[in-house]
């Protein structure tokens, strides 16, 4: 506000910025990621970037780069004595390959000028005008496009299926619950460029002729809603959404519907029934989601993340998508790196990058020089990796292997004095926290065990708590109705893995 009330003068007329004529705007954009530096200015066209900017900062900024052309060298990134003036170089950036969250921090997030400008609707474009909806299918394919919201199911093949549905009225939904504690990627997206991801919707809605769409999104996030619904009221009002679409015979109207914040919405029976206006609580299957989900009709459900993957993949092509990351998990993965670790922010790495290079390169590290203890991945459903994984190359099938997951993309960093008697208590509290309570494994289960994790941490553990906490475990994972509950042992059994010794010590130094 400071630097929009500097610059007032100047938005829209002509003024020399260094050798250059422009118009100087100041615009607030969406995330940039480096939440860790922040606030953070972007100067363009020279690309500086200034970090923990203040207040008393602006006139400055405003004086010596707007009027001047000159960076304030003591707002630029710096480190080991290198200092960097342009923000691709810094690096944090340099080592990412931003294809999802390329445009945010980088466009106006409330103004689809901005995002039409550096390309967005040219794939609904090409689709329409060049596409049959079935090429669209076999193009998200070939691509091997994997839900990037936990489970990594082909896009392509859950397209498929609701297409080959008899019943003709079908739905597509976005999931853009995120409810991961540490996660927010999605959010950051739907925040920082909207219309990527409305339009992966209306090319999954092409597809699969669907006319109606819904975007579920939690009620925490007030700005990421009023974002979404700016960018479609601004998309029906210049034809891109609504009836007829770029004059064709496709419609396609799209909803926001707010969630209360459960955890357990994320799943997709208990997301859809909360759409319906019912509790929100997962049902048995089949039937699944694609067909019968929304109002018993065929639905595409997807996340944020693999909706703003589509259409760079039908502009650019599946071989192109095929052509980033590993062959079984092609693309990348927007991850939010915090914890322990100097770099918190949101990143985007292409799959099969090592979690070495996110921590070290990219994450600069471990806060204060201590030590790397063990990273959680993958929010409360996730596992525990310790040292010797940290090779581990970070994709679907890699992480499936170790016993982790991707799940949303949480990475929580943890240092030398972290105890992970604590991490296991925390998740174990958040997930029996947000057990809906419809099944007795998980309600009664993930109750006990964090019984027995308070006690252990409260130096009242017995002798017996660990095994006892294992058989629980195994009766949950094996019973739980849903995936909230059949993943909710996952940390514990991780940390009890790795860190046998501390849950011991904790037994045996009664209090
Ligand atoms: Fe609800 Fe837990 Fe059962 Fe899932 S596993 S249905 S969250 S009680």
């Amino acid at each position: 506000e400071k630097l929009k009330e500097l610059t007032k003068d100047h938005t829209g007329v002509e003024v020399k910025i260094g050798e250059e004529i422009a118009h100087t705007k100041v615009m607030k954009s969406g995330c940039h990621g480096f939440c860790e530096m922040g606030p953070l200015v972007r100067i363009e066209p020279y690309n500086y970037l200034y970090i923990k900017v203040k207040l008393e900062d602006c006139e400055e900024i405003y004086n010596e780069t707007i009027l001047g052309g000159r960076p304030v060298e003591r707002l630029l990134y710096k480190m080991d004595g290198v200092t960097y003036p342009s923000q691709e170089e810094i690096p944090f950036y340099a080592k990412q390959t931003r294809l999802v969250l390329k445009n945010c921090g980088h466009i106006d997030a409330e103004h689809i000028g901005g995002a039409l400008a550096v390309g967005a609707y040219a794939g609904i474009e090409k689709a329409l005008f060049e596409m049959t909806p079935e090429a669209v299918i076999q193009t998200i394919y070939d691509s091997n496009l994997r839900g990037r919201g936990g489970a990594g199911f082909r896009t392509g093949r859950k397209w498929q299926q609701v297409a080959s549905q008899k019943e003709k009225i079908r739905y597509v939904v976005c999931n853009g619950d995120e409810g991961d504690p540490g996660a927010f990627m999605d959010r950051s997206i739907m925040e920082g460029d909207p219309h990527r991801m409305i339009e992966g919707m209306m090319i999954a809605a092409y597809a699969v002729q669907a006319q109606e769409g819904y975007i579920y999104v939690r009620a925490e996030y007030p700005l990421a809603i009023e974002r979404l619904k700016t960018a479609i009221r601004q998309a029906e009002a210049i034809g891109l959404l609504g009836d007829n679409i770029l004059g064709t015979n496709f419609s396609f109207h799209l909803h926001i519907n707010r969630g209360a914040g459960a955890f357990v919405c994320g799943e997709g029976s208990a997301l859809t029934a909360s759409i319906e206006g019912k509790r929100g609580m997962p049902r048995v299957k089949p039937p699944r989601t694609v067909e019968q989900g929304l109002w018993a009709r065929p639905t595409v459900l997807n996340n944020v993340e693999t909706y703003a993957n589509v259409p760079m993949i039908v502009t650019n092509g599946a071989d192109w998508f095929k052509g980033i990351g590993t062959p079984e998990s092609p693309g990348t993965k927007a991850f939010a790196l915090t914890g322990n670790v100097r770099n918190t922010g949101l990143i985007e790495v292409p799959m099969g990058i090592t979690l070495r290079e996110v921590i070290y390169d990219i994450g600069g590290g471990i806060q204060n020089d201590k030590k790397f203890k063990a990273v959680q991945i993958g929010g409360p459903s996730g596992g525990c990796l310790t040292e010797d994984q940290l090779d581990s190359k970070m994709d679907f099938d890699s992480l499936a292997k170790i016993g982790a997951m991707i799940g949303s993309g949480g990475l929580v960093i943890m240092d030398e004095d972290t105890c992970m008697v604590e991490v296991a208590r925390f998740f174990m509290s958040f997930t029996q926290r947000e057990s809906c309570g419809k099944c007795v494994p998980c309600r009664e289960g993930t109750k006990r065990m964090l019984e027995i994790l308070e006690r252990i941490v409260a130096g009242n553990g017995k002798p017996s708590d660990m095994e006892e906490l294992r058989e629980l475990a195994d009766m949950i994972e094996s019973t739980a109705l849903c995936g909230l509950g059949k993943s909710a042992p996952k940390p514990v059994i991780s940390t009890m893995n790795a860190f046998e010794e501390e849950y011991l010590e904790h037994i045996n130094e009664k209090r």
